[in-house]
């Protein structure tokens, strides 16, 4: 955190996930696993200056692990009150944002597909009641698989502007994709690409600070770097980072990120 404060950066999201190494088999272990992220998010403003937003919900790959476990059914009925518990975190202000969800970006067996689609309507829900996005992990889409997702929001009520799709690789014309927000990964190719285009669209390291990944998948540094490489950038300059940094969290959060008068992050 401290680095990414020193190269400029001042707020994140921040993503929970499994910290124990293991698969949560019960709502109390997802409680314990959310908690954990909270700790890590008062740990970042208080250390380093850096406001994290939580973000929490079940990892729809757990739904892999917990079905071999406990089967399917099981799996899913856990899933789903994590989501609620999720989701209570968000009306409690423990969280910004219901996430990571979606699918597998790998094939799974039979038994957990009949499972992941039920799951993932779910999540949209629980989002849609909390009133708050979803950030949603799955293979990289196109525009057409961004639409398909826009119209699986809309079918549960939720608005697509909601709807954050992590990890995208592919450029996306914003007025194609339905209304689903990108969230590219601040690879350097990527970012001059859609510096240039409007918004909304978020950027992204997926960082995941896993002493058995180091630096995986970007190092959590990159988006200063890379917004200071806009902002000095004769082409784009320092007016083309209001849509990721604030235009776009204001459209699909509803808020913006301040700054105090003595810079640090509110
Ligand atoms: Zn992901």
């Amino acid at each position: 955190m401290q680095r990414f404060r020193a190269a400029g950066g001042t707020h994140l999201f921040l993503a929970t996930q499994n910290y124990e190494g293991t698969v949560p088999l019960s709502v109390d272990a997802y409680a314990r696993q959310f908690e954990v992220t909270r700790r890590l998010a008062d740990q970042s403003i208080e250390e380093a200056g850096v406001r994290a937003y939580p973000v929490v919900a079940p990892y729809p790959i757990d739904l892999i692990g917990a079905t071999a476990q406990v089967g399917s059914p099981a799996a899913l009925e856990l899933y789903l009150s994590a989501l609620d518990l999720a989701g209570e975190w968000v009306r409690q202000r423990k969280a910004v944002a219901i996430g990571e969800v979606g699918r597998p970006h790998f094939p799974v067996s039979e038994e957990v597909a009949s499972v992941v689609e039920p799951a993932f309507r779910h999540a949209l829900e629980v989002a849609r009641d909390a009133d708050c996005p979803v950030v949603v992990h799955s293979a990289d889409l196109d525009a057409r698989g961004l639409r398909e997702l826009a119209d699986l929001a809309r079918s549960v009520g939720l608005r697509p502007e909601r709807v954050v799709k992590h990890y995208t690789r592919t450029p996306v014309d914003p007025r194609q994709s339905g209304g689903v927000v990108p969230s590219y990964l601040a690879r350097r190719d990527l970012v001059r690409e859609v510096a240039r285009t409007s918004g909304p669209w978020f950027l992204e390291t997926d960082f995941l600070d896993d002493p058995k990944r180091p630096g995986a998948v970007l190092d959590l540094a990159t988006i200063p770097r890379r917004a200071s490489a806009i902002a000095t950038d004769a082409g784009l300059g320092a007016e083309s980072l209001w849509v990721p940094f604030v235009e776009s969290i204001k459209k699909v959060y509803g808020w913006r990120p301040e700054l105090s008068a003595e810079g640090a992050a509110l």
